[in-house]
């Protein structure tokens, strides 16, 4: 009441009036201060956490600085302090704005590569070239957004494209080697199919000249890291010329393929019956020397000649005989296909010489 009055008396206006503009000041000075701690605050929480710009030591100079405000009791101290700090905010502020902008360049950098590169795997299909150049022209733009946010958001929408289209990619890709190898398959089939009717002769079934010198290659092959004794019969028909003229020609093929059934049952599994030419076949005996394989070719001769071969396919049908001859040969140990052939070819001419119908071994 002392100093309102005396003060009164000097200056001449209302004690009251002048607490009322003091209390107000005050609160104005409080206010002030309240409002920059909120301001510190929200300058932390924007802080970004990172090591190359010094993150930490800033946000401990953040922590000085509000102290420093909580504690100046005069509007002079409030703004002395904060005058002090506002220089090192800006140059943080500065800091922290071109290391997002180093960070933009090279994110801008890395997409570009593997834009290029995701282009690049494929260059022949050209939809596919062109939906990934037309993401990387949205990821181009996304780069120069200015918020930070908006590209982050931006960016994974432009990814879940580029993923998409690569997805799409790669199941169209896989139906078409699924294709492909389907196809592979079936063509493989094919070949096989082919290369097994290559090796037949069409009118008996059984083996060609061609499947022939094909095995005989491969046994002498095979005889030179494991030497195993085989022989060759060379059979012809006896007189089949006469068969021919007798009956005709279409006799004649039934009769060659009755015979070519004839050897397929008479020999074993493992022996290798084939036509070698017109009316006569060529039989490989693994495992067999040359008196066991003529053994087998006189029984063989036996049984033809002892066979009654139909000419008609009607019960009972009036029937025909016929015989043939064989020349044997053994495999020696330095024959080729074609000594080990001529050998048997002249045993065959051998036993023709000598009346037919029998054996000839050589
Ligand atoms: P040889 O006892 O000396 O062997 O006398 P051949 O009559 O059997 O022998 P030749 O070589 O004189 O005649 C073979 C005959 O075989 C002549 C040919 O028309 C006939 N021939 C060859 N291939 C076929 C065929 O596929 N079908 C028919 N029907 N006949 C064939
Ligand atoms: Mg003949
Ligand atoms: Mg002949």
């Amino acid at each position: 009441m002392l100093f309102r009055r005396k003060y009164s008396d000097q200056t001449g206006e209302d004690p009251a009036e002048l607490h009322d503009r003091l209390e107000q000041a005050e609160s104005m000075g409080e206010a002030y201060r309240r409002s920059l701690q909120v301001l510190v605050a929200l300058l932390k929480a924007y802080i970004l956490d990172h090591p190359e710009i010094d993150s930490d030591a800033f946000k401990v100079e953040v922590d000085r600085f509000a102290r420093q405000l909580a504690a100046s009791g005069s509007p002079k101290l409030l703004q002395a302090c904060t005058m002090k700090a506002s220089p090192g905010i800006e140059a943080f502020g500065e800091k922290q704005k071109s290391y997002l902008q180093e960070r933009e360049t090279e994110l801008r950098k890395i997409i570009d590569i593997l834009s290029e590169a995701m282009a690049a795997t494929d260059s022949e299909n050209r939809t596919y070239h062109q939906t990934i150049f037309a993401q990387s022209e949205r990821i181009e733009q996304i780069s120069r957004l200015e918020d930070i946010r908006k590209v982050k958001s931006a960016l994974e929408e432009a990814v879940e494209g580029l993923r998409t289209t690569v997805q799409a990619k790669q199941a169209s890709e896989r139906l078409r080697v699924d294709q492909l190898a389907e196809q592979v398959t079936v063509l493989n089939d094919e070949l096989q199919k082919a290369r097994e009717a290559s090796l037949r002769d069409a009118l008996t079934g059984i083996y060609n000249r061609k499947a022939f010198d094909e095995h005989l290659a491969h046994l002498l092959e095979r005889q030179l890291i494991r030497p195993a004794p085989f022989a060759l019969l060379m059979l012809d028909i006896d007189d089949f010329k006469t068969v021919n003229d007798t009956y005709g020609h279409p006799m004649g093929d039934r009769v060659l393929l009755a015979v070519a059934q004839a050897c397929a049952d008479m020999f074993r599994a493992d022996d290798f019956i084939a036509r070698y030419g017109g009316e006569e076949f060529a039989i490989l005996l693994p495992s067999a020397s040359l008196r066991q394989a003529a053994k087998t070719a006189k029984r063989v001769v036996r049984s033809i000649a002892q066979t009654r071969f139909a000419l008609r396919e009607v019960p009972e049908p009036p029937t025909m005989s016929l015989t043939v001859s064989i020349g044997v040969s053994a495999l020696r140990r330095d024959d080729t296909p074609e000594s080990f052939v001529t050998r048997a070819d002249e045993a065959l001419y051998a036993a023709k010489r000598a009346g037919k119908n029998r054996v000839s071994a050589a």
